[in-house]
């Protein structure tokens, strides 16, 4: 009878065990997941700096394009300025010529420093391009990492799992029926008995049901939270028992 007593039990123990693994598994990926956030706001970080790049780019582009027709434009105000035939003529493409060189050197020092910025701006975006890049191999290697540990967790579920269908199985259906309708509405559906209390509600149990449960002949229920009830000291402590009993081969 013993041997019934313990088998609600052993499908509890079974049961934890299977849930155990089901969160393990389901959390494990998620693990990573505070390094792909990272990821993705560098990335993020990344595109938005090199996008002002860009248009800092074509900005130069256009400013030089600019300073390339200024200067055409000043060739020709220095040919008028050669080929002036009187002082007025002189003077005005005198200005003229001025005015075009003034204009194409004041370009030419913001486009200066323009292109120092930018080249700054270049340099730090590779950098951290690398950065972004060591981010995203640290990831993969963590992912495959992880996809091992994964396989040997799902593998581990799998034998559980038939463990708790065979723990399952060698309880009688009655008693499975309550096992299942308890655990659903409890959370579990064996408890222990410490010094006559049942350990599932805190109940002090009649002293006949502890008299019954010390017999070990039948399962028992706890009347106020329907658990299946047991001596602690008579069910959980006879496996120290039997190996304390058994002779060691340590010396
Ligand atoms: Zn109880």
């Amino acid at each position: 009878m013993r041997e019934q007593l313990v088998l609600p039990l052993k499908l509890q123990q079974s049961d934890g065990k299977v849930r155990e693994l089901q969160t393990a598994v389901t959390q494990l990926p998620a693990k990573l997941d505070p390094l792909r956030r990272d990821l993705a706001k560098l990335q993020g970080m990344l595109d938005g700096e090199r996008g002002k790049l860009d248009e800092t780019n074509s900005w130069r582009r256009s400013q030089q394009e600019t300073i390339d027709r200024e200067r055409e434009a000043l060739r020709h105000a220095q040919n008028k300025f050669q080929a002036s035939k009187n002082t007025k003529e002189f003077t005005a493409s005198s200005r003229e010529v001025e005015n075009k060189r003034k204009a194409i050197s004041d370009r030419e020092s913001e486009l200066k420093k323009v292109n120092e910025a930018a080249a700054q701006s270049t340099a730090q975006l590779e950098a951290r391009d690398r950065d972004v890049e060591a981010l995203r191999s640290e990831l993969t290697g963590s992912e495959a990492a992880m996809s091992g540990q994964l396989d040997a967790l799902k593998a581990e579920l799998a034998e559980a799992t038939a463990g708790r269908d065979a723990a399952r199985a060698q309880v009688d259906p009655q008693w499975i029926k309550i096992y299942d309708a308890v655990a659903a509405k409890r959370g579990y559906a064996v408890a222990p008995v410490v010094k006559g209390v049942c350990q599932g509600c805190h109940m002090a149990l009649p002293p006949q049901l502890s008299n019954v449960l010390a017999r070990m002949e039948s399962i028992q229920t706890c009347p106020r939270c329907s658990r299946m009830i047991y001596r602690k000291e008579l069910l959980e402590a006879a496996p120290e028992a039997a190996s304390d009993a058994k002779p060691d081969a340590k010396p």
